[in-house]
């Protein structure tokens, strides 16, 4: 078994920008190679070394020439071409021994990396894995806290060392771009700038995110100070900040939403919508409890008792220009905040008030048991708080008559306790005391529970406020297993 060759971007300098796979690799891996200067500092190695252990080989790859004069028979390029050979054929005898080889480089492997020459010597005789850097170009805007492209801008990458007139001629056909390999080149990059007209436009970065970092509006940089480690940006024109206009009023608006009889799964996606983008919620304490906490928006709750006021409270916010979002159980429109709020709502004409839709109870509570809505039904709330009672009883006594399906809401309180007893005793007036009722407590939340009696034998005491009342018609059936439903058709008289 051979071992592994690994090219390993370090990023562009500070020691947290190398990926984790990256310290992992250099942590393990048997021997690091890494490109080093004829004055014996390697930049590479000094960015990984917090991640290297003790006792790993190191094979420090010390370039032969810093300036372009050689002896050597084949110039630059020949002394260059026999430095790699060497280099592999030193790598390839810890690969052939099955060692593990990472080769460090600076920011990506594969953008201007030495690594290259090494990967092209290698790759296809040892496995080899290049594991991606941050490069110098993503740090440099980084720093700078410029973008480089948005929407369809092209960046153009150039290497400095292109003639003159090459990079004007790019510099004039791009939106941005990053200048790399500085140094001895930065008089003809900055004449090119001027040339393309966008010296004014061009930022000089210096070993980004080390703390040797200097970033520089270019045209100020003196070209004597320029190190090879250094690069020149062009940003973004379209990020460049724009003159925010003068703030319009905010158009405040109320929208009541129903959260559904529990939890997030009854909600439905435009009433989650809804409770997000809005800066205030209003709602009673219970129900309020069921959003999540964001501190970005303002809470008021308030007990379930003064619904007129929640609504000239909610709409009031909303004419100065707050997005109010009013929550109530279930569905807002049934015994809940939506009447309340339009009714409020006609001495506020400006203000826009909408209503999203939520799962009722009475849906909720059927669905558990089967279909016992399948057929005509009334829905009733037995609280005689806003209503007298002389007209829950004869609106019972008529739906009771009229063979209707009953749905129940609000059947008990603390200190309502008589009216579902006689509920019963009036629906019985017209009813057989083995019509199926379902008592439905808490749906879909912690709570929940669904008991099927008989009318005749339904006990108040286990009705609380808590549960919902489905009195069958003369039609609905129970099941042999525990369902309920009231068929489409209904028999000929
Ligand atoms: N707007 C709500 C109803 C508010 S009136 C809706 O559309 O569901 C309050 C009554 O609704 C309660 O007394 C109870 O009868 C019923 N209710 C609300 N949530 C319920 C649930 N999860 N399970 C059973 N009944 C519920």
């Amino acid at each position: 078994m051979t071992g592994r060759l690994w090219g390993v971007g370090l990023g562009p300098g500070d020691p947290e920008l190398i990926t984790v796979k990256a310290a992992r690799l250099i942590g393990s891996a048997d021997v690091i190679a890494y490109h080093m200067a004829r004055h014996g500092r390697s930049i590479a190695r000094s960015i990984a070394a917090g991640y290297m252990r003790p006792g790993q080989i190191e094979e420090p790859l010390m370039y032969p020439i810093t300036t372009e004069t050689t002896d050597h028979p084949g110039g630059y390029q020949g002394a260059l071409d026999d430095f790699y050979v060497s280099c592999a054929e030193r790598l390839s005898a810890h690969l052939d021994a099955g060692r593990d080889v990472v080769v460090l480089g600076e920011g990506d492997p594969f953008f201007y990396g030495s690594y290259m020459h090494l990967h092209k010597r290698l790759a296809h005789k040892y496995p080899t894995q290049v594991v991606p850097g941050v490069t110098s170009v993503s740090a440099a805007a980084a720093e700078l806290g410029r973008p480089l492209v948005e929407r369809d801008e092209i960046l153009t990458v150039l290497p400095g060392t292109l003639p003159p007139d090459v990079l004007a001629e790019r510099l004039k056909n791009t939106d941005s771009a990053a200048i790399l390999k500085l140094g001895r080149t930065f008089s003809n990059v900055r004449a090119a700038l001027a040339e393309a007209g966008r010296l004014e436009d061009a930022w000089y970065v210096e070993r980004a995110t080390t703390d040797k970092q200097r970033t520089e509006p270019l045209a100020e940089v003196d070209p004597s100070t320029v190190p090879y480690f250094s690069l020149a940006i062009l940003a973004s024109r379209a990020a460049l900040p724009k003159a925010t206009p003068a703030a319009e009023p905010a158009a405040g608006s109320v929208v009541v939403v129903g959260l559904g009889p529990a939890g997030r799964e009854w909600l439905t996606p435009e009433a989650q919508e809804a409770l997000s983008t809005a800066t205030d919620l209003v709602g009673y304490k219970t129900y309020l409890d069921r959003v999540p906490v964001n501190p970005r928006q303002r809470r008021h709750s308030s007990d379930n008792k003064v619904e007129a006021e929640r609504a000239v409270f909610a709409l009031d916010l909303a004419r100065d220009g707050a997005r109010v979002a009013v929550v109530s159980s279930g569905d807002p429109g049934v015994f809940a905040m939506a009447s309340a709020v339009m009714e409020a709502a006609t001495e506020y004409p400006a203000v826009p008030v909408s209503v999203l839709p939520g799962v009722t109870a009475a849906n909720a509570v059927a669905s558990r048991v089967g279909a016992p809505l399948g057929h005509d039904y009334c829905v009733l709330s037995l609280s005689d708080r806003l209503k007298p009672w002389e007209v829950i009883a004869s609106r019972l006594s008529l739906a009771a008559q009229a063979d209707l399906v009953v749905a129940i809401y609000n059947p008990a309180s603390k200190d309502r306790t008589w009216q579902v007893a006689a509920a019963r005793d009036l629906l019985l007036e017209h009813r057989s005391p083995s019509t199926p009722v379902v008592i439905g407590r808490d749906v879909g939340g912690p709570n929940e529970s669904i008991t099927i009696v008989e009318l005749g034998a339904l006990d108040p005491s286990a009705v609380d406020m808590r549960c919902l009342l489905l009195i069958g018609s003369s039609t609905t059936q129970l099941t042999g297993t525990g369902k309920v439903f009231t068929p489409r058709r209904y028999p000929a008289t």
